[in-house]
């Protein structure tokens, strides 16, 4: 009789695991190009730092140029009251200033980096 087959009931297989659900978390997703979105302001500093060119969309490092600012002036005007013969020196020391990033192949202007 099969009325009484205890062993069949206990003895169940476990549900397979279904390896389509498994192998979907290890997939890669195409996002590696997502470097790009490196490219922000906040990523300016000032030391010269690799882009990829919004304008020529070439990798390369960028060119630095500084340019007074009106923290530059503003330190000169305190050091002109302290110790006039001075207040060039904010002018001479580019940490004074802010630091503008542009491409080094095209020349386009990137950002500013304000000390
Ligand atoms: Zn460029």
């Amino acid at each position: 009789m099969t009325e009484k087959n205890p062993e069949n009931l206990a003895y169940q297989p476990p549900p397979p695991y279904s390896p389509q659900q498994q192998s979907q978390p290890y997939h890669i997703p195409q996002g590696t190009t997502q470097v790009v979105t490196v490219i922000t302001n906040a990523a300016y500093g000032p030391e010269p730092v690799v882009i990829i060119c919004p304008s020529c969309h070439q990798q390369n490092q960028t060119k630095l140029d500084y340019e007074s600012s009106t923290k530059t002036h503003l330190m000169a005007f305190v050091i002109c009251l302290l110790c006039w013969p001075c207040f060039w020196m904010p002018y001479a020391i580019d940490s004074c200033k802010d630091t503008n990033h542009y491409c080094s192949s095209c020349g386009a202007y990137l950002g500013t980096y304000r000390g």
